[in-house]
């Protein structure tokens, strides 16, 4: 994805859709237009207003509402994010994140 999308994203949550707050882990750089442009591979979004995060996983921005987070293939994914970069995320996250964290 690229940085352009935090502009029109908006936090799905019901009764919160704030703005939010982007962390990019690992990128690369693409050309577009004869320019160079920044294309995020992984990153955590965070919402600032209802704490929630969001992974962006294989340049794909995973904004579900929390009841198809919770359990399954998606459950497994996000968690191996919060694994993958777990020196990175803030502890907050880690050990109590919305909606689900991973417990040292
Ligand atoms: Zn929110």
């Amino acid at each position: 994805m690229k940085h352009w999308l935090m502009d029109i994203l908006a936090c799905p949550a019901p009764e919160c859709k704030n703005e939010l707050h982007l962390e990019v882990y690992k990128s690369h750089m693409v050309e577009s237009d004869g320019e160079d442009v920044e294309e995020i591979d992984e990153a955590l979004i965070t919402c600032p207003k209802c704490d929630r995060w969001y992974p962006v996983v294989d340049g794909i921005a995973c904004m579900l509402p929390d009841d198809l987070r919770m359990t399954g293939k998606q459950r497994i994914e996000e968690e191996a994010f919060l694994e993958r970069w777990k020196e990175k995320i803030a502890p907050s996250i880690l050990n109590d994140g919305i909606p689900f964290g991973i417990k040292p």
